[in-house]
C-alpha cells in the first residue's frame, strides 16, 4: 500500500528536488512506517480469557472458588448502578507469583509489565490424553527465551474442573532446561495431584511466568503477541488477567 508523502505544493516548495537521493530516503522511510502503523492497526486480536459468571468453571468445582458477584446499588435504590465481587484470585485466567507457592515468594509488586507484553507461541497439544510430558514437548522446537501457550483438549471441554490435561514434571523440566519465558496452559491449574507442587517449582525457580485458566480453541498453533495483564493488587500471589493474543 503506497501513499503519496508530500503534497505536490510541499514538493515544490521544498528546497530538496524530487529527484534527490535525500528526499528519495526520506520519503522511503515515511512509506514503511506508515505501511507498520497500518499494520498494527489492522490486527487481529484474540480473547483467550474465561468470561467470569457465578457458575463458570473453578479448580476442582470447589464451591469456595466460584465468584459471587452481587449488585450494591441500582436504580431502585439509588441514582447510579455499582456491583461487588468476591473471588478467589486463582479463579478463571490468571498469572501466578511465587509466593502462591514459595514462602516469602514475590507477588504482583514487583511484577515487570513488559515481561507480559511479549511475543509467544501457541502449541497444540490436543493430542495429549493425560499430561504433557518432555515427550510430547521435544517435537516442538521450543527455544531458550520463548513464552509457550499450550493449546489442549481442555480448551474444548466447557468443564475443566476434573482430569484435566496438566503439564508434569517431566515437562517442566523440560522447560526449564530450555529456560523459557513463560508457560500457559487452558487448565485453571498447570499441575494435577502434585502434592509437592513440582511444576509450579521448577517452572518458578527459573523465573517462568505461569498463565492458567486459558482459552484456546479458536486459536492456531503460531506465533502471536501477547498482552496478559494482571490487576495490581498489592501483596497478593495471583491477580485476574484479561489476556489477548494479536496477530
Ligand atoms: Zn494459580
Amino acid at each position: 500500500m503506497k501513499k503519496n508523502i508530500f503534497t505536490r505544493e510541499e514538493l515544490r516548495s521544498s528546497p530538496i528536488g524530487a529527484n534527490s537521493l535525500f528526499f528519495k530516503v526520506v520519503s522511503c522511510i515515511k512509506d514503511v512506517a506508515w505501511e507498520v502503523g497500518m499494520n498494527y492497526y489492522n490486527r487481529k486480536i484474540y480473547d483467550i480469557s474465561m468470561p467470569i459468571t457465578m457458575d463458570m468453571p473453578v479448580y476442582k468445582g470447589k464451591e469456595a472458588k466460584k465468584p459471587i458477584i452481587s449488585v450494591e446499588s441500582d436504580f431502585t435504590t439509588g441514582t447510579a448502578y455499582e456491583s461487588s465481587i468476591k473471588m478467589n484470585l486463582h479463579t478463571g485466567t490468571h498469572l501466578d507469583r511465587t509466593l502462591h507457592m514459595i514462602p516469602g515468594g514475590n507477588t504482583m509488586d514487583t511484577l515487570i509489565l513488559e515481561e507480559l507484553i511479549t511475543e509467544c507461541r501457541v502449541i497444540n497439544l490436543t493430542q495429549v490424553q493425560d499430561k504433557i510430558t518432555a515427550k510430547d514437548l521435544e517435537s516442538k522446537n521450543i527455544q531458550q527465551g520463548d513464552f509457550v501457550l499450550f493449546k489442549t483438549r481442555n480448551s474444548f471441554e466447557p468443564i475443566l474442573e476434573g482430569e484435566y490435561i496438566y503439564l508434569d514434571q517431566s515437562g517442566a523440566k523440560y522447560l526449564a532446561e530450555r529456560r523459557v519465558k513463560g508457560v500457559g496452559i487452558d487448565a485453571l491449574g498447570i499441575e494435577r495431584n502434585q502434592p509437592g507442587h513440582e511444576t509450579h517449582l521448577t517452572l518458578m525457580e527459573i523465573g517462568a511466568h505461569i498463565l492458567e485458566g486459558l482459552r484456546l480453541a479458536e486459536i492456531m498453533e503460531n506465533h502471536y503477541e501477547l498482552i496478559a495483564l494482571p490487576l495490581h493488587i498489592t501483596g497478593t500471589e495471583a491477580a485476574p488477567v484479561r489476556a489477548i493474543l494479536i496477530k
